[in-house]
């Protein structure tokens, strides 16, 4: 974003010394300690810190313009944008600013793979357009405007992740984007606290067509029972995604290996190949494969594209090495479902000696003891040699699995876990690492390469 006050004083509601009219702001900034020359500060009233405190300073270290909340007192001199409230001004100038950019918007929620779906996207999409995707998890309601005001004024197709916490999240996000294409990834049990049930998880998440354009296209997972009734009242069109046979696109998986996966979709000829694991990330490339087809994105481009794809760390990570063989690195975040997407994922895999180790999953509140214990009984029949559990919470998997896994293991401590992985791993092992981010399980294989 590149542009002068007195184009941001057309597009909102707000109050501008006509002296800073002529003023231009390049960028956003929130963070003081990160200002770039000529950004456009945005403050927020915290409940801790009130970043008012930072405009002065901001302003004389560069800053074109700031945003000034007109409830706080004292304003500084200087370039201030005054505002009612600053999150729903920076929220009214990402929607201004990216009818002026009118890029294609393709919007992604779903309990799990919202990253990979986006990265995916962008990776079948950037050989044909100038493409701009969500920054690292920049997807709630100060990080999807900001990733709108990132947008080049040549952008093409914007890829946007929307996450939530609660009800009525999706929706205000969605009806600032007005997506062209809406995904929703799966549905699983986070937030179950707050939105009471898996139906009620499925309904946030399908709030995410209340901003669809009237042409616009929702791709979604369609071996999820509970999105099929809501996907019935849906004016717009659709497309039901996944391995059952009533599915609109029908993913068929060839083969697994530890190089990757292939697959079919539908009746088609064309073989993908995919260099990640994961029967969860075939569905995530059938996700992007269905963009860029809409898109008008040629198959053999898709296919070439998915090739080399390129995926943020710690989503099924491959690190190989000599002496402990191959470690998957899961470890970014986990949910029991995308805890069971990895067991199946490294069930698959054909290896003589594969561990799994799985830490908490954190926050699921009442329903933890049973959810990790339900992880335990999916273990049943899994072609997985060792089982090694990290946390109070995960102690309820081996616990339950102790019966069907040949080894099962609980430690107390990473240490212990780097210490028994050295001493029983070799170049043919293959372990996966699972757990939420606070368990940060990713420390023992930094540990042990
Ligand atoms: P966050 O809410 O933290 O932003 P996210 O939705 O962006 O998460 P990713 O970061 O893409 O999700 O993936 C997190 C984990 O979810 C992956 O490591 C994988 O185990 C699992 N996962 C990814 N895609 C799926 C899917 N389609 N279904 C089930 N689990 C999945
Ligand atoms: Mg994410």
């Amino acid at each position: 974003m590149n542009i002068k006050l007195s184009t941001i004083k057309k597009w909102i509601d707000c109050d501008i010394n006509d002296e800073y009219m002529d003023s231009v702001v390049i960028g956003t900034c929130i963070d003081s300690r990160k200002l770039d020359p000529s950004n456009l500060f945005i403050p927020f009233k915290g409940e801790h810190v009130d970043g008012h405190r930072f405009v002065e300073q901001s302003l004389s270290n560069g800053a074109g313009a700031s945003f000034w909340q007109k409830d706080v007192p004292n304003p500084p001199e200087g370039p201030l944008i005054f505002v009612d409230d600053t999150l729903q001004a920076l929220q009214n100038l990402a929607k201004a600013y990216l009818k002026y950019v009118n890029p294609k918007v393709v919007a992604i929620t779903g309990s799990n793979g919202k990253t990979t779906t986006k990265d995916m996207v962008e990776c079948v999409l950037r050989e044909s357009f100038k493409v701009k995707k969500t920054q690292g998890n920049y997807n709630n309601e100060i990080g999807c405007p900001l990733t709108i005001l990132d947008l080049d004024e040549d952008t093409e197709v914007s890829i946007l992740e929307m996450g939530m916490s609660g009800f009525g999240e999706i929706r205000e996000l969605t009806e600032l984007a007005e997506p062209d294409v809406a995904i929703i990834t799966n549905i699983g049990e986070s937030h179950m606290q707050d939105l009471g049930s898996r139906e009620g998880i499925a309904e946030a998440k399908f709030e995410i067509t209340e901003g669809l354009q009237d042409d616009g296209l929702l791709i979604y997972d369609g071996d999820e029972p509970l999105l099929k009734p809501l996907v019935a009242t849906l004016r717009n069109r659709s497309l039901s995604i996944g391995t059952q046979t009533e599915n609109d696109v029908l993913i068929h998986t060839n083969q697994t290996s530890s190089t990757g996966i292939n697959f079919q979709l539908n009746k088609e000829q064309i073989v993908y190949h995919l260099n990640i694991l994961g029967e969860h990330n075939v569905k995530n490339a059938t996700y992007a494969i269905q963009v860029a087809k809409h898109f008008g994105v040629m198959d053999d481009v898709i296919q070439n594209a998915l090739h080399d794809l390129l995926i943020t760390d710690m989503r099924m990570q491959q690190i190989s090495t000599n002496l402990y063989g191959l470690f998957i690195n899961d470890a970014y975040n986990a949910s029991p479902t995308s805890m069971k997407a990895a067991i199946d994922t490294l069930d698959k895999l054909q290896k003589p000696q594969k561990i799994i180790v799985l830490a908490d999953v954190l926050e699921l509140g009442d329903i933890s003891k049973d959810m990790h214990e339900q992880v335990g009984y999916y273990l049943k029949d899994k072609d997985i040699q060792t089982l090694i559990t990290f946390g109070e919470e995960a102690k309820h998997i081996s616990k339950i699995a102790d019966q069907f896994i040949e080894e099962t293991l609980h430690f107390d401590s990473k240490k212990e876990i780097v210490e028994f992985l050295k001493l029983n791993l070799d170049s043919d092992s293959v372990t996966l690492f699972k757990g939420s981010r606070g368990m940060s399980l990713e420390t023992i294989i930094e540990d042990l390469t």
